[in-house]
C-alpha cells in the first residue's frame, strides 16, 4: 500500500501545490546524518530545506524532505569585532534584529530577507550594497557520506554575485550546519542604494538603515504571506561593455552598474519591465506589479504556471534586448535540483 503524501505548501515562499514521500525536522547535526543515511537506506532521493526562500518544486518530490532546524547564536566578544557562530536553521531577518538589539551592527542592509542563516551562504544573499561574503567568516559543512564536519574559511567559499561552492562542489552530499559571521566593531555604513542615499553619513545609526531598508523591501516587494514568491526569480545579468553599450545606444535611460572586471550588470527588473510585463499573468502566476523581477503566486498556481510564465518573460527579454536571464531560484524536480536555464530554454 502507498503511503500518503506530505504537503510542502507551508515549507516554501511560493506556496505551490507540490507534496513529498516524507517531511522530517533536524535540530542537530546528528539528526541531519541520520534522516539523510535512513532516505538513503530507502533509496529515496533527499532535499534539505532552510525556510524554502529560493525554490521552485516543479512537481511532487519522490522523496524525503529534510527541515534544518538547528538552531542557536554563540557570541564571542573581541577588541575589533564581534564574532557569532549561527546554527543553519536561525531565521535570518530575526538574526539580524538581535545582532541589532544587542548594539552589533553590520547586517542591517539585510533586514527582511526570507529564509535561515544557513542559506544565506548558498547564494551569497545580498541586498542594497552588502553581500553575505562581506560579513562571512566561516561556514561549518557536515559531510553527509561520511559523518565528518568541515569549516570552510569565507576565502575557501568561492563567493560570487548569487553564487557560492555549495552550489557546486559541496551542493550533493553536504549539509551546512552553522555559519560563522564578524561584524566590525568599526562600523560603517553602505548608503549606496536607493532611498538609503538620502541619509546623512555622518549622523546615521545602523537603526534607521534597518528601518528604512525594511521599508523599501515593504513598500516594493510582496509579502509572502500574502502572494507566494521566492523573492527575485531572475539574477541580474552581467554583461560584456560592448553589449551593454550597445543596448544603452537604444535605451540611454537604462540602469548601468559597471564591474569591477569590466563587465556591466544590468538590472534584471528593469529589462522586463520594458518589456511590458508588469503584471502579465498565466494561470494563477503573475509579475509582480511593483518589481518585476518577482514572480508570484497570484492566485492557486501551478509550478506549471510559474515555469511557463519564466519561459515568457525570459523569451521576451532575449528577443527585446538579447539577453538572455538566467534563474537566481532553483528548481527541484521530483529526484532534486535540475538545471533552471534548460528547464526555460
Ligand atoms: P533596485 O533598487 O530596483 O535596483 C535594481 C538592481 O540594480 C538591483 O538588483 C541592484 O543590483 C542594482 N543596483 C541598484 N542600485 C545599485 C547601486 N548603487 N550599485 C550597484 N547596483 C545597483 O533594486 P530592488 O529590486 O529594489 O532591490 C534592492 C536590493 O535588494 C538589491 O540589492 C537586490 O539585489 C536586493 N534584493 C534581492 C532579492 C533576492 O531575492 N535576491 C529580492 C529583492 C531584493 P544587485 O541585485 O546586484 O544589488
Amino acid at each position: 500500500m502507498s503511503k500518503p503524501l506530505t504537503s510542502l505548501r507551508e515549507y516554501t515562499t511560493f506556496a505551490l501545490p507540490a507534496q513529498a514521500e516524507r517531511i522530517v525536522q533536524a535540530d542537530s547535526a546528528a539528526a541531519l546524518l541520520m534522516q539523510w543515511q535512513s532516505a538513503q537506506a530507502r533509496q529515496q532521493p533527499v532535499l534539505i530545506l532552510g525556510g524554502g526562500s529560493n525554490v521552485l518544486l516543479m512537481e511532487d518530490f519522490a522523496g524525503c524532505v529534510i527541515l534544518n532546524r538547528i538552531l542557536g547564536i554563540q557570541v564571542r566578544e573581541e577588541a575589533q569585532s564581534w564574532h557569532l557562530h549561527v546554527g543553519a536553521g536561525e531565521n535570518w531577518h530575526d538574526l539580524v534584529r538581535y545582532t541589532l538589539d544587542y548594539a552589533m551592527p553590520g547586517l542591517e542592509n539585510l533586514a527582511l530577507i526570507p529564509g535561515c542563516a544557513g542559506s544565506a551562504p548558498i547564494q551569497n544573499i545580498g541586498a542594497y550594497g552588502v553581500e553575505f561574503q562581506h560579513v562571512c567568516e566561516y561556514v561549518d559543512v557536515l559531510d553527509l557520506r561520511n559523518g565528518d564536519q568541515q569549516r570552510l574559511l569565507a576565502d575557501e567559499c568561492a563567493f560570487g554575485y548569487r553564487e557560492s561552492i555549495f552550489k557546486h562542489g559541496y551542493r550533493d552530499g553536504y549539509a551546512i550546519i552553522a555559519v560563522g559571521l564578524r561584524l566590525n566593531k568599526c562600523w560603517q555604513p553602505h548608503l549606496s542604494y536607493g532611498d538609503l542615499a538620502r541619509l546623512d553619513v555622518a549622523t546615521v545609526t545602523p537603526r534607521a538603515v534597518f528601518d528604512a531598508v525594511c521599508q523599501m523591501r515593504r513598500s516594493k516587494l510582496p509579502d509572502p504571506a500574502q502572494s507566494g514568491n521566492a523573492g527575485s526569480f531572475f539574477k541580474n545579468p552581467v554583461v560584456e561593455e560592448a553589449t551593454a553599450l550597445a543596448i544603452r545606444q537604444q535605451y540611454p535611460q537604462m540602469p548601468y552598474y559597471p564591474q569591477p572586471d569590466g563587465r556591466v550588470k544590468l538590472a534584471a527588473g528593469w529589462l522586463i519591465d520594458r518589456c511590458a510585463l508588469k503584471g502579465w499573468r498565466i494561470g494563477g502566476a503573475a509579475v509582480h506589479r511593483q518589481q518585476a523581477l518577482v514572480l508570484i503566486n497570484e492566485e492557486h498556481a501551478t509550478a506549471a504556471d510559474v515555469i511557463a510564465l519564466a519561459r515568457h518573460v525570459r523569451q521576451c527579454v532575449g528577443e527585446t534586448f538579447a539577453v538572455w536571464l538566467e534563474p537566481e531560484v532553483r528548481f527541484i524536480s521530483a529526484q532534486g535540483e535540475v538545471d533552471a536555464v534548460g528547464v526555460l530554454a
